[in-house]
């Protein structure tokens, strides 16, 4: 069971229309911790009839919403903000033990989450439109931005709080309201940030939680036509579906898909720099962030010291169940992450490549793993092709800088890249040339509310955050207007 402070925060019904309602059918699912496989809760199974009733109700709520003045969305969103942020420990609990990571990262995400609300509330009332000078005397150009309508967003699991903000917070500053379809393993987390809507004041069927079969439910979201936009976070595969489901009715998509992402070390880096940065972007969330280093390149002058390095300091990462003091490691999120990661480096091992540290199952038991550094990794191997999601750090060697950049950029991948130089020039040359949307120099960590969050190529379309977000809400109008 999850020890709440605040105890009306764990909810087994949905939010549709300002009710809180259970399946149709009575159908539920249940909701299990990843550390001890406990189930902690149940969530309905609602029908692809009941997400109609939820667009419907987000179709009436829109009229309404959309008419606001802007800072009387902010002063609703500012409220959602403050009680995100003063149930941050309740939150954190919630995600530790849906989704398993410790207890210091996930309340780190309920703020995390919560800023994303905090600056959109602030962005609502920055919606700038434009006057055009006219090309006639005769005419008077305007830009006007309008919320887009009813939105649907589809999450994942690995950040239960923050991939909602991210989408919802933008979302409803600009005036749309929106469906949202948290990932099945990490609902509660979802519909506790419902409850902090409600409280907040904002009005029935502008945020709105939905809970079931992800196939179902989803083809209600991309199949109908009042619903005008589609955000999705999870992988490119599922983003190809429904990018396809939504083609008959022409929606508007962001989508925060795959990565692959290199984490490049030159012989001229700061080695204890990018040994923490590599520790930070490889391990978070047990590697389970689609920002995580999943190839480690490290430039043959400076490779044996890095592995060295980077091989003690993973030896003392200490893995345990989210609640323990101490644990910087969690589960994986269930038995499937475990067989990619086991399948990755067996193939990897298979093809030359050898373990310096970790490389199995943890003694704990269940989905724990051993973190996990690589040596000897090829471009031949699938922990170079795919994302391995989990604590797995392959390490390359490379020679020359031009060869660092063709092999990270040999991906049809371009999420987040990472590198680390001391050199100026080099510094330049290497982010112009990586293909990536995202990269970080010097820096194993990029993401915040003010930047935008986003791929190119098979990773994604949009970026989220920043006051590039909000756009991906908005319709831009032009008014001609002639004046004579
Ligand atoms: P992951 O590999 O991180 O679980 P997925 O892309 O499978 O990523 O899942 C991300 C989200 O997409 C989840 O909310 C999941 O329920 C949902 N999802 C998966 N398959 C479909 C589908 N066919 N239609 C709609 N949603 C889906």
């Amino acid at each position: 069971m999850v020890n709440l402070k605040n105890k009306g925060l764990l909810r087994s019904k949905c939010l549709i229309g300002g009710a809180w309602v259970d399946a149709a059918s009575g159908a539920v699912i249940e909701v299990t911790n990843p550390a001890t496989g406990d189930v902690i809760g149940t969530v309905p199974s609602v029908s692809g009839a009941q997400t109609e009733q939820a667009v419907a109700a987000a179709d009436t709520a829109f009229a309404s919403w959309s008419r606001l003045a802007a800072r009387e969305r902010t002063a609703l969103l500012r409220r959602w903000f403050d009680l995100i942020v003063q149930n941050a420990d309740d939150l954190g609990a919630l995600m530790t033990a849906e989704q398993g990571k410790p207890l210091a990262e996930a309340r780190g995400e309920a703020l995390y989450a919560a800023s994303f609300v905090e600056w959109f509330a602030e962005e609502a009332k920055r919606v700038y439109g434009d006057t055009i000078p006219s090309p006639t005397a005769d005419k008077r150009l305007i830009v006007l931005k309008q919320p887009i309508g009813v939105c649907a967003a589809i999450t994942p699991w690995n950040f239960p709080a923050a991939m909602i903000t991210r989408k919802a917070a933008p979302a409803l500053a600009a005036g749309c309201t929106m469906v949202v379809k948290p990932a099945e393993q990490t609902p509660l987390t979802a519909l506790a940030l419902g409850v902090l809507a409600e409280e907040a004041g904002i009005p029935a069927g502008v945020f709105q939680v939905v809970t079931g079969d992800a196939r179902e439910i989803g083809a209600v979201l991309t199949g109908s036509d009042t619903v005008r936009k589609l955000s999705f976070t999870g992988s490119t595969e599922v983003g190809r579906i429904l990018m396809a489901q939504s083609a008959p009715t022409i929606k508007k998509l962001s989508l925060e898909l795959g990565g692959n992402a290199p984490f490049i070390v030159f012989d001229d880096a700061d080695l204890d720099a990018a040994v923490e940065g590599a520790i930070a972007s490889k391990y978070r969330n047990a590697g389970q962030t689609c920002v995580c280093s999943n190839r480690i390149y490290v430039q043959a002058g400076v490779y044996d010291a890095f592995a060295e390095k980077l091989a003690a300091r993973v030896k003392a990462l200490s893995v345990g169940v989210g609640t323990d003091a101490g644990v910087l490691i969690g589960p994986l999120i269930d038995g499937d992450a475990i067989a990619k990661i086991e399948d990755h480096i067996g193939d990897a091992l298979a093809k030359g490549a050898s373990v310096l540290t970790g490389g199995k199952r943890h003694a704990l038991g269940g989905t724990f793993f051993e973190p996990t550094v690589l040596t000897g990794a090829t471009q031949a191997m699938k922990v170079a092709r795919e994302e391995t999601f989990g604590p797995v750090a392959p390490l390359f060697r490379f020679e020359t800088e031009e060869e660092v950049v063709a092999m990270a950029n040999d991906t049809e991948f371009g999420l987040a890249a990472y590198f680390y130089t001391e050199n100026v020039r080099r510094t330049w040359r290497v982010a112009e040339a990586l293909d990536y949307g995202m990269v970080g120099h010097n820096t194993g960590l990029i993401s915040n509310e003010v930047a935008p969050f986003g791929g190119v190529k098979q990773s994604g379309l949009g970026r989220e955050g920043s006051h590039y977000g909000i756009e991906e809400y908005l319709e831009v109008k032009y008014l001609c207007s002639a004046i004579a």
